[in-house]
């Protein structure tokens, strides 16, 4: 059985007085609260000042997004090791709209797990179809490849360091969540893979957590399900009061 992992993806959103207001109230609410992990994704110029407001708490910091490379002439790029200098534990790899915003592709996903790890920081390794993928039936095909080209030439002590996120790309940002029902066949799908990949053990201790308009609605009735250990929010996780309702599920 996973701890809940519970991540908050800002994207886009807070300045950082913003930032560090809203995670001075999350400390404070949710103080002493350890039977869950609560992971906060706030912008580049956020994560060092929260670095410093979260210290001694039980809230760790992730990244949206990092550099493929190591470092050199690359303008506007930011590193693994700069993430990890930062104070981050965690980053996100392979958000649906890096892959379609900004054109990433498995490799360069496979590349970014690479030189996370190789930096410390754990990747939260984002897949998922999109609505044509899914109403063509090439859901689990498509899960397949992103997790067979994203994952390609990890070991075993790699996969250990990993969380995956399933974001079915028409679920996120649009308030159409997945059923339990979807979700926990893909999720089941997901600890299939991984287990032929890698052996039962780690399957079984891998974190799968679902994202995609998560609310304090319906986290319950997700959480429910055998195969979700957890979840990757947006919008809900922009609001303390929601934000705290999903940690608190
Ligand atoms: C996300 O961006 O990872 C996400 C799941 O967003 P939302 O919760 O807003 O759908």
């Amino acid at each position: 059985m996973v701890k809940p992992f519970i991540a908050g993806n800002w994207k886009m959103n807070k300045t950082i007085r913003e930032a560090v207001d809203f995670s001075n109230q999350l400390k404070n609410l949710i103080a002493g609260l350890d039977d869950r992990d609560v992971i906060i994704a706030p912008p580049f110029t956020a994560l060092y000042p929260l670095a410093e407001t979260l210290k001694g708490s039980n809230i760790h910091l992730s990244a949206q997004n990092l550099s493929d490379k190591a470092e050199g002439a690359f303008t506007g790029e930011v590193s693994a090791r700069m993430l990890a200098g930062a104070g981050c534990a965690y980053v996100i790899i392979g958000h649906s709209e890096r892959r379609t915003l900004y054109g990433e592709k498995d490799a360069v996903i496979n590349a970014k797990i690479k030189i996370a790890l190789a930096s410390g920081l754990r990747p939260i390794f984002c897949i998922g179809e999109t609505l044509d993928e899914r109403e063509e039936n090439r859901t689990f095909s498509v899960i397949e490849r992103q997790i067979k080209e994203g994952l390609n030439n990890l070991i075993t002590d790699d996969i250990r360091r990993l969380i995956v996120a399933y974001e079915p790309v028409w679920a996120i940002g649009t308030g159409k969540t997945a059923t339990p029902e979807q979700a926990q066949e893909v999720h089941a799908y997901i600890r299939h893979l991984m287990e032929n990949a890698y052996g039962k053990n780690i399957a079984t201790d891998l974190p799968v957590i679902y994202g995609g308009s998560v609310n304090p609605k319906n986290i319950a009735t997700l959480m429910a399900e055998p195969d979700i250990d957890g979840a990757l929010v947006g919008g809900a996780s922009l609001e303390i009061d929601s934000f705290i309702r999903i940690i608190k599920f």
